[in-house]
């Protein structure tokens, strides 16, 4: 790929974002409007700061790195993009406005993915010019530590595209698990059931947030608790992931705990408000029950 466009630049657009541009290829950054982007741009500035300061990389890698990053305000820019990724707020009103403006720029044989961790692609594929070349591509949080995309191809999905996907991802320094069209994929498919269930236990006061995450952290050897896990992945996100799971199997083991649904009613949405099942205001996050 010559040139990559991110739509969304929250912390999985900006986590791609960065990677992509460590990765030696340019990046254009778009958001609601110029300033989130441009915001967006600078906290991406800050977070190679402090590999820099940790001795991870080199200062004029960060300073080439962020240099490849272009926030934008609108769409035209991405005409010359050979993947345009979407990583916008997890809703399928929300992605379907964005693939729809996007498509009207989409250059003849450029390719769109969507960084979705639930919502159908074939479905989506129907609001892109051309579902030959729209496809899953699923990064993990935080996506420059991370060694995993899942790559998922729609029905309607080329195998080139696939193909041509599969090698970007390797380029990045992924390992790539390929997964059928089908709720969830595979890891949200196996992991929101285990954090849902744990906002389940946490909300019928069996144990309390820190027993929770230390009895899967030491009981099932997890790096994370899957609280902390929740406050990580954003629980607006968890929420939308779980729903998406209920909606389109009607599988009632998927339905959300009552208390994840009150917690983004309250907007304590994790890490990136400050306040989930953690509070985030000071160095160590302290449990809120
Ligand atoms: P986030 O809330 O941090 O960021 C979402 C961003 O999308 C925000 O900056 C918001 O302003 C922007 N946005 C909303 N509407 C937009 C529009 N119309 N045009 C452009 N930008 C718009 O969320 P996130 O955690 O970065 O998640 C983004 C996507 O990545 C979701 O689809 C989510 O399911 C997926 N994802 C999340 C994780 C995770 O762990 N958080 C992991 C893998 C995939």
């Amino acid at each position: 790929m010559q040139k990559v466009a991110v739509i969304g630049a929250g912390q999985m657009g900006s986590g791609i974002a960065q990677t992509v541009a460590q990765h030696g290829i340019p990046v254009l950054l778009a958001d609601v409007d110029l300033a989130v982007a441009e915001k967006a741009r600078a906290g991406i500035d800050k977070a190679l700061g402090k590999l820099v300061g940790r001795g991870k990389i080199a200062i004029e890698d960060a300073e080439a790195a962020l240099a490849r990053i272009t926030p934008i305000g609108s769409y035209e820019p991405m005409a010359d993009a050979d993947l345009i990724i979407e990583a916008a707020t997890e809703r399928e009103t929300v992605k379907q406005s964005i693939f729809e403006a996007a498509g009207k720029v989409l250059s003849q044989g450029a390719i769109m993915a969507s960084n979705t961790s639930s919502i159908p692609i074939t479905r989506m594929a129907n609001f892109s010019p051309d579902a030959a070349r729209f496809i899953g591509l699923h990064f993990f949080n935080p996506v420059p530590v991370m060694g995993l995309i899942e790559v998922i191809p729609g029905l309607a999905t080329a195998q080139e595209t696939t193909d041509r996907v599969v090698a970007f991802a390797e380029g990045l320094g992924k390992e790539v698990v390929l997964s059928q069209d089908e709720p969830g994929f595979v890891v949200n498919r196996i992991l929101l059931p285990m954090i849902n269930e744990a906002i389940f236990v946490l909300g019928q006061s069996t144990a309390n947030i820190e027993d929770i995450d230390k009895g899967c952290r030491l009981g099932l050897n997890h790096p994370m608790g899957p609280l902390q896990l929740a406050d990580f992945v954003g629980l607006d996100t968890c929420f939308e992931i779980i729903k998406v799971l209920y909606d389109t199997t009607g599988d009632s083991k998927y339905r959300p705990a009552p208390l994840l649904v009150k917690y983004v009613e309250a907007g304590w949405l994790g890490r990136k408000t400050g306040r989930g099942f953690y509070d985030y205001s000071n160095e160590v996050p302290v449990p809120t029950r």
